[in-house]
């Protein structure tokens, strides 16, 4: 099958082809026979699958509705523990889900320490400079200091 018609088969089979791509459509159809015969067994499938379409509108009968909402409120309602399915592994998930926010919380606390703020005073910025090398001149110099 060639591009010409290719481009435009849907818009063809369906019906809504304007008619200057109408008439190049038709033409190549005339010219080729190859891409006769595709659009001929096209179409044909087509009609097959339009036969299979119900003529009108199909509505439920009357007792449809009653019976869906008798099923409805005879079905119990869904409890919390029914979100996860079998209740074993309800449980599982529940104990897995407190067992590591136990440990989340035991590390959070063992670390708390590594979080202190910063000292905020100036003397206790300069006595914090533990690593400098004359940290112990530098406390005695702040505890001897007198404004
Ligand atoms: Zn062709």
């Amino acid at each position: 099958m060639h591009a010409v018609i290719i481009d435009d088969l849907e818009d063809y089979l369906s019906g809504y082809l304007p008619p200057s791509a109408l008439d190049r459509f038709q033409n190549h159809l005339k010219a080729c026979g190859e891409c006769r015969l595709e659009v001929e067994e096209l179409r044909e499938t087509a009609g097959m699958l339009d036969a299979l379409k119900p003529q009108g509108v199909i509505a439920p009968p009357p007792s449809f509705l009653p019976l869906v909402m008798n099923a409805v409120s005879a079905s119990p309602a869904p409890s919390f523990w029914g979100f996860f399915g079998d209740f074993a592994l309800g449980r599982r998930v529940v104990f897995a889900s407190l067992l590591t926010l136990a440990v989340l919380g035991t590390v959070l606390v063992s670390r708390e320490h590594a979080y202190a703020p910063n000292p905020t005073t100036p003397q206790a910025v300069m006595a914090d400079a533990s690593d400098s090398p004359n940290a112990d001149q530098m406390l005695v110099t702040l505890a001897n200091y007198e404004p």
